[in-house]
């Protein structure tokens, strides 16, 4: 008997595993389907972001950053210690141990939801019918009054620096180096490229970055892409700007890498190279051809401003369509969507999507930046209040930023926090809550702020907007 669901999810990310949970919450009969398995050959649900993604990335920072922190950072709090060394495979595992702690939850929240967890790969048909390919082969259709389509991404590949998961890798190979590569070559100077190129330099090893474009993090607000520039250049990342790759060729253990620069054709040899240059849509056998559902010019599944496909009851989220690549933004696309199913009027604030990026110090922002605002022929002031005056930030030996917040100069509204120091990303959700709720710079000033805290930077920048900070000199008066 053909089985039927109110909805059926393809693709286990955030996007689509939040998604399935929240509809079967909602008193929905859900079932999602996932293909991903682990090195074991076990079903993995959680996508790119538990598998391969935010998580394991985020654990080889912290692991990395503690290592470095041992090596140079601990004298100066009086722990004197030495022979500090790193067992890269035990980094490695805990890396695995944590990945598969959380992909398990899923699966254990699918069932404590009521979730039906289908193995297999899907494709949508024609009329809301879903064909799932079990691993063994056989075929399963299923039917369903509303579709989420949930594939995801992955990473691009470019003809000069194709991927063998050896040599040269792919983000997924850089999170599964067994040792240390003494010269290692990330083509890429996004926020992937940064935070690998990161892991590996806090390590040891010689981390060379290839950029094409001349501008670095140009999403960022520039004082912000600045001081990261400065800052990571310092700890050792080699940032090569206007440095297109044209060509490699793998040499036994190393690869030698040919690009152009504003000098003309450069070559530089390296153990390992990461190719860091940004994701595709998944839609390989995803859409049977008369199903209805289109595709946009850039490949990703064309939705509305509701995630809603060009054909009824069916949506696609996440990474698959367009915005940015996020998993907070896939989730919340997610909730959106099955609230909409539910006939609830939700919808999505893409203007305060906060981004992040897990370097040392971290970088963070919501809302837009300086240069857009002057573009856009908006008048605004800025407060600008470095982690340098924040006694929370001496006291931890982590004084590297600062906290820019920028305000609508005749109302007062703020319209971007930007934050690049320790726990930026903490400090621009706070930004991104007051944003939500209209904020001023005056209100976010007038509030009480714990002391001693980093938070502290985010009110003092708020202050400084109007003139009023307390502990700097404030550049504007009142
Ligand atoms: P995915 O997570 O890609 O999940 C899609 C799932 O669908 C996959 O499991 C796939 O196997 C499955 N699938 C695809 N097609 C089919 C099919 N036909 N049938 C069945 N199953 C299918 N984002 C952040 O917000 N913060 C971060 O810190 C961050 N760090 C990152 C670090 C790295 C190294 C990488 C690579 C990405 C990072 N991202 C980060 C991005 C984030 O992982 C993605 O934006 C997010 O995972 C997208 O979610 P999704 O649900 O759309 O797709
Ligand atoms: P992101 O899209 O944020 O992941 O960043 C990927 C980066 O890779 C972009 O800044 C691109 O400019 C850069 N890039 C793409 N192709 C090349 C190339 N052939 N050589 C050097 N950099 C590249």
């Amino acid at each position: 008997m053909t089985q039927k669901f109110d909805v059926v999810v393809i693709g286990a990310g955030p996007g689509g595993y939040v998604a399935a949970i929240k509809a079967a919450q909602l008193g929905l009969s859900t079932a999602c389907i996932e293909k991903y398995t682990d090195k074991e050959g076990k079903l993995a649900l959680g996508g790119t972001c538990l598998n391969v993604g935010c998580i394991p990335s985020k654990a080889l920072l912290d692991s990395s950053w503690k290592f470095h922190e041992a090596q140079d950072g601990f004298a100066i709090h009086g722990i004197n210690h030495a022979g500090v060394t790193m067992d890269v495979p035990a980094m490695v595992g805990r890396k695995a141990n944590i990945v598969k702690g959380l992909t398990s939850g899923v699966a254990t929240l699918f069932k404590a939801n009521g979730v039906s967890s289908i193995e297999g790969h899907g494709k949508l048909l024609a009329g809301k019918k879903v064909e799932v390919t079990k691993p063994d082969g056989s075929v399963e259709i299923i039917e369903a009054e509303n579709v989420i389509l949930a594939p995801g991404s992955r990473p691009i590949d470019i003809p000069p620096a194709p991927v063998d998961q050896n040599v040269i890798v792919d983000s997924t190979g850089a999170l599964e180096f067994q040792s240390v590569p003494k010269r290692l070559g990330v083509i890429g100077a996004g926020v992937i490229g940064l935070e690998l190129g990161s892991v590996w330099s806090r390590l040891g090893a010689e981390v060379t970055v290839l950029e094409a474009l001349d501008t670095f993090l140009m999403a960022a607000d520039t004082a912000v892409s600045k001081e990261a520039l400065k800052t990571l250049t310092k700890q050792g990342l080699d940032i090569k700007l206007g440095a297109r790759v044209t060509g490699s060729k793998v040499n036994g253990d190393e690869v030698v890498v040919n690009y152009t620069d504003a000098k003309g054709e450069q070559k530089i040899t390296f153990d390992k190279l990461i190719v860091a240059v940004g994701r595709r849509p998944v839609t390989t056998d995803l859409l049977a051809a008369d199903c209805g559902v289109t595709l946009d010019e850039r490949g990703f599944v064309h939705v509305d401003d509701h995630c809603a496909t060009t054909v009824p009851g069916v949506y696609a989220i996440g990474d698959v369509v367009r915005g940015m690549m996020l998993a907070h933004k896939a989730s919340e696309e997610g909730i959106m969507v099955v609230e909409r199913i539910k006939g609830h009027k939700a919808q999505m604030n893409y203007d305060l999507i906060p981004s992040v990026i897990y370097t040392h110090p971290e970088i963070a922002w919501v809302g837009k930046t300086e240069q857009a605002l002057k573009a856009e022929g908006v008048e605004v002031n800025v407060g600008t209040f470095p982690f340098a005056a924040s006694g929370r930030a001496m006291a931890a030996n982590d004084t590297g930023g600062f906290v820019k917040v920028i305000a609508d100069a005749k109302t007062d509204r703020v319209l971007g926090v930007h934050v690049i120091g320790p726990s930026a990303a903490e400090l621009v959700q706070q930004g991104a809550i007051g944003m939500e709720f209209g904020t001023s710079a005056e209100d976010l000033g007038m509030m009480v702020f714990s002391h001693p805290t980093l938070s502290e930077a985010l009110h003092e920048a708020a202050l400084a907007v109007n003139g009023g900070a307390i502990h700097i000199a404030n550049r504007k008066k009142r």
